[in-house]
């Protein structure tokens, strides 16, 4: 509709048509109606005010929070609509799947720990996280624990005095939520060293693989333990924010590693499973993909680790046998088939000797002629009589080694039993054997040691086990006990360690537990075995065992404990069975 180009007739146009159809004459109005009436493209404005109105109402609770805010806030700083596109696509994928978020956590634990809750002092707050730290074993228990606590400072009220700092508010800033003016923190010796212990003793274990941001994280702890203003301290902060973001990239990483790995490992036992025809290596292998069922911890991985290390021993010996019982064969057959060349070859000769005799002695002319004919059947007869005796000395040679071979192999065979020995785990059961017990019970007892934790054994032992077996057979024992095997593992915790002492007798190993809670554990496998019936051809049996609880004393040799657990197991079982005794 271009009615006009001059500017200024323009303007006075769209003030009187702004007036005629009652428009307030905002700039963004005027400028729409200029377009219109200049028959120009109105530019599409981009809405910088809406978006960051919607940017600052945007939650901050914590670190990841805060980051996407920041990357909203660059994009609307820069009118940028594939920035705005971005950061929310990046959003959304990030929250699909969470890896931990320590950087997060960090700053939350940070914020709270400055934060007055009532009823909570910070002394309370510093114990609790030094417990949290020393006691939690690997990083994903310390990140639970670690996100626990925060819940729990989080739920508790805070005080009059500094009502704002539990999580942010909209437009609050990120060095305000870390360190607001006036805040106790710079002053307070005690939390400074908590946080230094935290990214010395916990950040740079998680960071082995970025040893630059485990030494920034390093020299972080030191300038957090040595400001001694308030401005040598937010300097530290400074610092510490921005290791927190390359920290979250790095756990990110990380957690990508992790499950790559898995995935690998996985791929690779699976594979040996369709390799091999022995049931012995199915089993184990299957025991060991079902651990990748659960969620992983140190323990179970080792776990993984000895189990895999048998399969791999058992193979290479298998193997070994195999190849050369294998080699023994080629070498027999070849022989053979020689043999039996050299023999046809000759009685062919034979053969075409004879018959051409034979033609001789039909043409001979005189007695004379005969003899010499009758001369060479007769050479040709004993040397065919040696060739024959020459190859049934052979055969008999070759079938003497074949016998030999044999013996070979079933000396190997036993040996391969004998073997069986140095593996770790009960075949039928899936428990560990008396020596894998042994191996467990002095890692256990060295990490009780070095932690200063408690560390209970329990013996078990199945009641009247021996009338199940008269009753029902050999076969329905044997799935009882792989039935027990099962419940305990599914009672007891991950940590928890299970032993086939022998026949029917159990050693569980609880490390972190003491007496009473070692009694409360056996109790609650009594109630799962109630619960969990052992089927036997549609018949249900109940199971039951006696067992003897024993806490190990500081210094006191592991066999001395297992005695004392076997003794009380005996109490109980004159007691009258079913039941647990404390030694
Ligand atoms: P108590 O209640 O006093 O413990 O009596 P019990 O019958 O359970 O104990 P006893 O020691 O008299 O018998 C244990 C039986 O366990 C004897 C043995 O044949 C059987 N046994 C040991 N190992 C195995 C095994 O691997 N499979 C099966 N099926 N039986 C086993
Ligand atoms: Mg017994
Ligand atoms: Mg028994």
């Amino acid at each position: 509709m271009a009615e006009t180009s001059n500017p200024s007739e323009i303007a006075r146009e769209v003030l009187r048509r702004l007036a005629m159809r009652r428009t307030p004459p905002t700039p963004d109005n005027y400028l729409a109606l200029y377009h219109e009436i200049a028959g120009t493209q109105v530019r599409e404005k981009f809405p910088e005010q809406a978006l960051k109105s919607l940017a600052a109402a945007l939650p901050r609770a914590n670190q990841e929070q805060l980051r996407f805010v920041r990357q909203i806030e660059n994009a609307v700083g820069e009118k940028s609509w594939d920035g705005l596109k971005t950061a929310l696509v990046d959003m959304l994928v990030k929250n699909s799947g969470e890896p931990p978020n320590w950087s997060g956590l960090l700053r939350d634990l940070l914020t709270q720990i400055e934060t007055r809750h009532g009823g909570l002092t910070q002394a309370k707050k510093r114990e609790a996280l030094d417990h949290v730290l020393t006691a939690s074993g690997t990083a994903e228990i310390l990140y639970t624990r670690l996100q626990a606590l925060l819940r729990n400072w989080s739920h508790a009220t805070p005080s009059d005095e500094a009502p704002s700092s539990i999580g942010s508010v909209a437009g609050e800033t990120e060095s305000a939520a870390l360190s607001s003016p006036g805040s106790p923190s710079a002053g307070s010796a005690d939390l400074r060293e908590l946080m230094a212990k935290l990214l010395e003793d916990t950040i740079t274990i998680l960071l082995v693989d970025t040893p630059d941001l485990a030494a920034e994280a390093s020299e972080i702890a030191q300038a957090i333990r040595g400001a001694q203003t308030p401005v040598a301290f937010d300097k530290a902060v400074v610092r510490l924010r921005k290791l927190s973001y390359r920290l979250q990239y790095v756990a990110e990483d990380q957690a990508e590693l992790k499950t790559g790995l898995l995935q690998l490992l996985q791929l690779i036992i699976e594979n040996i499973s369709g390799l091999v025809d022995d049931q012995w290596l199915h089993n184990q292998i299957e025991v060991v993909l079902k651990l990748f069922d659960q969620p992983l911890n140190l323990r179970r991985l080792d776990d993984v680790e000895r189990r895999l290390k048998e399969v791999i021993y058992k193979q290479s010996h298998l193997k070994h046998h195999l190849d050369e019982a294998k080699d023994r064969l080629k070498a027999l057959l070849a022989t053979f088939i020689d043999r039996l060349t050299d023999f046809t070859a000759s009685t062919g000769d034979y053969h075409d000797k004879i018959e051409t005799c034979v033609s001789k002695i039909s043409q001979a002319k005189d007695i004379a002629e005969l003899g010499d004919v009758l001369d060479e059947v007769m050479r040709e007869t004993r040397g065919i009589q040696i060739n024959v005796q020459r190859s049934r000395e052979e055969l008999i040679e070759m079938r003497r080694r074949f016998e030999e071979a044999e013996a070979e192999i079933a000396r190997l065979q036993s040996e391969l039993a004998e073997a069986g020995e140095i593996i770790c785990h009960d075949t039928l059961t899936g428990a560990l054997n008396r020596k894998g017990m042994d191996e467990a019970l002095d890692r256990e007892v060295g990490r009780a040691q070095r932690r200063g934790s408690a560390l209970s054994l329990a013996m078990l032992d199945i009641d009247n086990f021996k009338k199940l077996n008269d009753t029902l057979g050999h076969q329905a024992g044997d799935e009882a006990l792989v039935h027990l095997a099962q419940v305990v593992r599914e009672t007891l915790r991950p940590q928890d360690v299970l032993a086939r002492y022998g026949g029917e007798e159990f050693v569980v190993l609880m490390p972190d537990t003491e007496l009473e809670d070692g009694i409360s554990v056996m109790a609650r496998l009594q109630r799962a075995l109630t619960k969990r019936f052992f089927l036997h051809n549609n018949e249900k049996l109940l199971i039951t065992f006696s067992a003897g609880v024993a806490e190990l004393a500081e210094q006191e040799p592991p066999v001395d404990g297992l005695k004392r657990a076997d003794a009380a197991m005996y109490l109980a079982k004159r007691a009258g069975k079913n039941r647990v005794v404390a030694a």
